[in-house]
């Protein structure tokens, strides 16, 4: 017999977490305006609100904490994560900042101005914040596949080359870089293969523009590449990593992610004149360039991180978790966008609760069902967040109604993710009884989604 899989650690230290009554449930969500950033975490069970910065450190990153320098300048932290840099992504220069929206901050404080345009694949919300901040416009060159949930496509995260081609033809002049997010976490966490990553490196040089990556969660990107791409079966993961970003020339991280810290950010680049000009804003906005707002002690726990994180068992453990979950949800017949991604699996609400009014908010009721249920906390990503139109202040509704259930790295075990799955089947079995959605009570003008105060429609 073939023996199963299982997870490629053990488990050295637990913390505690409580179930709760349906009844204790209904009280909380009532008092937090059915709003569940507004749950206090131990009126959760389990929480997949994100997978930033709620990963489990290992033994050898808690030991890296307690070698961590805190001098100001020139910190032995500072070049171990400048050397992990070097030797694992491959750029020569690098800027430590506080998480990965400082890393965009300081980055196009130097590339964008008013007026540019900065093509991709589909824009993370802080990178297209940034972008907009600054009187730019974010072009989402994403291949048409991503918007059809039940389509199986292997790198479903790909630019459509010939989308970026065209608009690259009309308006170079404006495009001080191109962008791609790797894995792309808004078209659902889907990976972008290298052989896309190579053309659009080939169109970069064409037009003789920068290409960037955003680069999150990268190493879950060359997992992917490893498992579906042909030619990459044998390589390890350190070697996709190196020949995906030998096609960049920089890259912002958030190291809550994929580096498998609490927090932490950087950027990384090839070019020493680029750095000189970011570390003026690195200074301004999160601190000496040996340091860009972290300790010493978080710069060594990422270090350390970058390995574990480009480590094949580790990944395996992690991705095969996810897709156990979108199994389970595949048994009772749950639908949600496939295949399954990298760090969630995004529940297609529009197909669950079809009953609902769209102005109802489907995704968000959903959600509320699935706390009230059984204390698993996700998020909207639908009409909420979406927010209104800025000129007539109607509802903007996005194609997809997403609930995002995001799996925190090496943090819950499979029968948490049983607990889920069970948890949305009841509800998916009562979605004929599930007839009235949610009114909004107050909501700020813009990412109401984080403080809106909702009730139930009567
Ligand atoms: C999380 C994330 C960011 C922003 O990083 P923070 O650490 O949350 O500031 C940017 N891009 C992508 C793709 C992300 O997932």
């Amino acid at each position: 017999m073939e023996l199963p899989f299982a997870e490629s650690y053990k488990i050295k230290m637990v913390e505690p977490i409580r179930r709760s009554t349906r009844q204790e449930r209904e009280q909380w969500i009532q008092a937090a305006k059915y709003n569940l950033f507004n749950l206090r975490s131990d009126q959760v069970f389990i929480d997949l609100l994100t997978d930033s910065g709620t990963g489990a450190m290992s033994d050898r990153q808690w030991s890296a904490i307690m070698l961590g320098d805190e001098s100001y300048a020139g910190a032995s932290s500072y070049f171990n994560l400048k050397n992990a840099i070097k030797n694992i992504l491959g750029f020569d220069y690098v800027m430590p900042t506080h998480q990965g929206r400082a890393a965009e901050n300081v980055l196009f404080s130097v590339l964008v101005k008013e007026g540019d345009y900065i093509p991709g694949n589909s824009h993370f919300d802080t990178t297209k914040g940034h972008i907009e901040f600054r009187r730019a416009h974010a072009v989402d060159c994403t291949i048409d596949e991503a918007a059809d949930t039940e389509l199986i496509h292997p790198f479903k995260g790909n630019v459509d080359p010939q989308k970026l081609d065209d608009f690259l033809k009309q308006h170079a002049d404006k495009v001080p870089f191109v962008i791609v997010t790797i894995t792309n976490n808004t078209a659902g966490g889907q990976p972008v293969s290298m052989q896309n990553l190579r053309q659009v490196r080939e169109i970069c040089n064409r037009y003789g523009k920068l290409l960037v990556f955003d680069s999150a969660r990268f190493a879950e990107n060359a997992y992917f590449i490893k498992t579906r791409e042909d030619g990459y079966a044998d390589k390890s993961i350190k070697e996709i990593v190196r020949e995906m970003f030998s096609h960049a020339d920089a890259m912002t991280m958030s190291s809550k992610k994929d580096a498998i810290v609490n927090i932490g950010g950087f950027i990384a680049m090839r070019n020493q004149e680029l750095w000189r000009q970011c570390s003026k804003f690195n200074i301004m906005f999160e601190g000496y360039v040996t340091y860009g707002g972290m300790s010493g002690r978080d710069m060594n726990a990422l270090a350390v991180g970058l390995d574990e994180g480009t480590e094949f068992d580790y990944l395996e453990t992690r991705i095969k978790q996810v897709e156990y979950l979108g199994r389970r949800l595949d048994e009772f017949g749950i639908p949600y966008q496939k295949p399954a991604g990298g760090h969630a699996i995004f529940v297609d609400a529009n197909k669950v609760l079809p009953n609902i009014p769209r102005e109802q908010f489907r995704a968000q009721t959903l959600a509320i069902e699935l706390y009230l249920e059984a204390g698993v906390r996700g998020v909207e990503i639908g009409t909420l967040l979406a927010d209104r139109d800025p000129e007539t202040r109607e509802n903007r509704y996005p194609k997809l109604e997403l609930l995002r259930l995001a799996i925190p790295r090496r943090t819950y075990t499979n029968n948490h993710m049983d607990v889920v799955a069970v948890a949305l089947k009841n509800v998916f079995d009562r979605r004929q009884q599930i007839t009235k959605g949610l009114e909004i009570v107050w909501e700020a003008p813009i990412m109401r989604h984080f403080t809106v105060e909702l009730r139930p429609c009567r």
